[in-house]
Parts: structure tokens; C-alpha cells; sequence
């Protein structure tokens, strides 16, 4: 038995959780983002496995040519686009689809000569202030693309949201009506939700969504409200106890000695550190499980190894401890540490083991 951390990937849970997209956006068409390395399940995997996702969506161009070089033979867009009028004939010859998001990219589109016409979702910048194009000049660049020969007639609109995740803030229905203002008029299928307006916002639903983390099993939602679908964590990040010590009342535990027994206890010492990807910052208290049971992180994370407090509880050398994933969700360490989920799963490190498993539950 290796006593290293194992990121468990449970593929069936991915499978489930995009029945529920499915679920609740029974119209739409299911782009599935895997940018990230898939929020660090593994691209590949599980690309593999959401064969019934409609396209793919990666940030960056090296990722998409990595899917295709796996195999992946869906339609994959680019979800911030091309950089350079030098990456139009890979994207071409890679049969990519393009995010538009500034002008420099319809002048490179308009002007470059290809092999053939490139598929085309034209961002307008409803107020994320990230990317997309000003609303006011949404219609003039579609005008201008649609007479292009290097783009596929029937062009994708789309947008992004800010604060989709929270169900009270205004930002959202504003966004909505800035965005249906100026595309008037305009052919096309329309994409804006994330997993939060998949989650929150059906009227965002149109002809595409665009999930990412509920994909992963995790909600985005700041406000943890009662759900009509019910989502998988597909990760379980675990490790094994290496050691088992009693200590003595008003002893001190780990580096700075940040941590105090008040009574004589038993720890358990756990083969993971921020070398794999664990945040450092976890407050003393952060909880891990052993057998099913919360047994509380006492002391500082070190690089490979943290210590956990339990008592007179008979655990072992060589038990699983489970960081997060089913029965502890990730959010709830997420916000121990005043992080997003998505940071903490794209932070595992490569020294990490993946385990897929397609038969788990
Ligand atoms: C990352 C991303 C998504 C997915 O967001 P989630 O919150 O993970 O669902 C959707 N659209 C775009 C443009 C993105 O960059």
C-alpha cells in the first residue's frame, strides 16, 4: 500500500452530474468546459467520458490541440479565442472554433486567407469588464464577419456573467437585457450561462450552457440553497496515516508550534502537505475523515505532511483520510481558507496520483 495522496476521479459521477445539467436545461445544447486540465481531473479522462456533452470548451489553444491529439473528435471552442493571425491555420487545420472577443481578432479574421471558414462565437461584454466586445460595437463586427468567407455563416452570440452565483444580486438580469438590447435583430444560438445560470438563472438557459465546476460535482453558488438536482463531487482527494503518537497536555504541534494540546491526546499523522496541492493556510480545526468520522487538522500544514487530532479514537497506521470530496465537500474547505472550490482543484500537484475509477457507487 502506497502512503501517498490519490486524487480518486469517479467518472460515473461526472456522467451523473451532466444527466443533471441535462436535467435542468432540457433545451440547451452542452458545451462542457475543460479548460485547466479539466479543473484538475484530468482532460483526457474526462473528455473520454462526457461523450454526450454537444462540444468542448478550453481556454487556450495547447489545450485544445492536446485533446485532439488524444483523440477527441467533438467540436472544441477556444474560449478566448486566437491571439495572433499566425494560429488561424492551426485552428483551421485543427477544425477549432473561436471565441471573438476585440476587434484585433475581426480585423485578423477579416484579412487573413484560409484554407476554410472558421466558426465564430461573437462575446459581447455585458459588464464582466473581462472579455468581449462593447455592446455598441457588437452589431458593426457581426456585420463584418457575416460578410467574411473565413467565417461559417450562423454565428454563435454569447456572454459571460459576473455574478451569476448569487441569486440576489442585480448584476445578472442587467447583463441579460444588455445583452438581448444589442443583439437584436441577430441570427444566431445564444450562450451565457455558466454552471451558476445552469444552476440559478433558467432564463439564461438559450441554446447553449456552459458548465464547468457542477460538471466537477461542486456548486458555485454563494448561497448553498436547497437544489432541485443533486451533485456528485467526482474528485476525492485522500491520503494515509503514516503515524500514530500520544502527546502530553500543553505540548506544541508542527512548525511555529502554532498549535497546543489543552489535554493529553493522540494524533495521526497524514501522508499530504501543500506539496500536493493542499492549501498551508487551513485554520487548526479544518476537518478531514477517517472511517467516515471529522477528526480535526491541529498545527501547521507542512510540505508533505499534516497532523490531526484523534483523541483516543482507534486509528491507525496505513487508514485512508479523506481531504475532501464525498462526504466533506471541497467548498467547505474552500471557504475555510477564503477560496473558490476551483482553486483548490486546480491546485493539486502533479506529484498527486489519479486513481479513475468508472464503477465507484
Ligand atoms: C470557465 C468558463 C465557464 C465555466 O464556468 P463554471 O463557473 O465553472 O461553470 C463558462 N464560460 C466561460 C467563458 C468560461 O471561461
Amino acid at each position: 500500500m502506497l502512503r501517498k495522496p490519490v486524487a480518486r476521479i469517479d467518472l460515473t459521477a461526472l456522467q451523473h452530474n451532466l444527466r443533471q445539467v441535462r436535467q435542468l436545461a432540457p433545451e440547451s445544447k452542452v458545451l462542457a468546459v475543460l479548460k485547466a486540465n479539466a479543473y484538475g481531473h484530468g482532460m483526457l479522462k474526462v473528455a473520454e467520458q462526457l461523450q454526450q456533452a454537444d462540444a468542448f470548451g478550453v481556454a487556450r489553444l495547447d489545450e485544445a490541440l492536446s485533446l485532439r491529439a488524444g483523440g477527441v473528435v467533438k467540436p472544441i471552442v477556444l474560449l478566448e479565442g486566437f491571439f495572433d493571425a499566425d494560429e488561424l491555420p492551426q485552428i483551421v487545420a485543427s477544425n477549432l472554433q473561436v471565441v471573438v472577443h476585440q476587434q484585433e481578432q475581426v480585423d485578423a479574421i477579416v484579412a487573413a486567407e484560409l484554407d476554410a471558414p472558421i466558426r465564430v462565437w461573437l462575446k459581447m461584454d455585458t459588464g464582466m469588464h473581462r472579455l468581449g466586445l462593447m455592446p455598441e460595437h457588437y452589431q458593426t463586427a457581426y456585420q463584418r464577419l457575416s460578410q467574411s468567407p473565413n467565417c461559417l455563416p450562423a454565428f454563435r452570440l454569447m456572454s459571460h456573467f459576473a455574478c451569476a452565483d448569487d441569486r440576489q444580486s442585480p448584476d445578472t438580469q442587467a447583463q441579460l437585457q444588455c445583452f438581448y438590447h444589442h443583439s437584436q435583430g441577430l441570427a444566431g444560438e445564444v450562450s451565457l450561462a455558466n454552471s451558476a445560470g445552469v444552476l440559478a438563472w433558467p432564463e439564461s438557459h438559450q441554446q447553449w450552457v456552459r458548465p464547468g465546476i457542477m460538471l466537477y460535482g461542486v456548486s458555485p453558488m454563494l448561497q448553498q440553497q436547497a437544489m432541485p438536482i443533486e451533485l456528485k463531487p467526482v474528485m476525492t482527494l485522500c491520503s494515509r496515516v503514516i503515524a500514530v503518537r500520544s502527546i502530553a497536555a500543553g505540548e506544541t504541534v508542527g512548525y511555529g508550534s502554532a498549535w497546543q494540546t489543552p489535554q493529553a491526546t493522540r494524533l495521526a499523522v497524514v501522508a499530504i502537505g501543500y506539496g500536493d496541492g493542499y492549501p498551508r493556510n487551513v485554520p487548526n480545526g479544518t476537518p478531514v475523515l477517517v472511517h467516515g468520522k471529522r477528526y480535526p487538522i491541529v498545527g501547521r500544514v507542512s510540505m508533505d505532511m499534516l497532523t490531526i487530532d484523534i483523541g483516543t479514537d482507534a486509528v491507525q497506521s496505513g487508514d485512508e483520510v479523506v481531504l475532501w470530496g464525498q462526504g466533506l465537500p471541497v467548498a467547505e474547505i474552500a471557504a475555510k481558507v477564503g477560496t473558490i472550490p476551483y482553486e483548490l482543484l486546480c491546485n493539486i500537484t502533479p506529484r498527486v496520483d489519479f486513481h479513475y475509477n468508472s464503477s465507484a457507487l
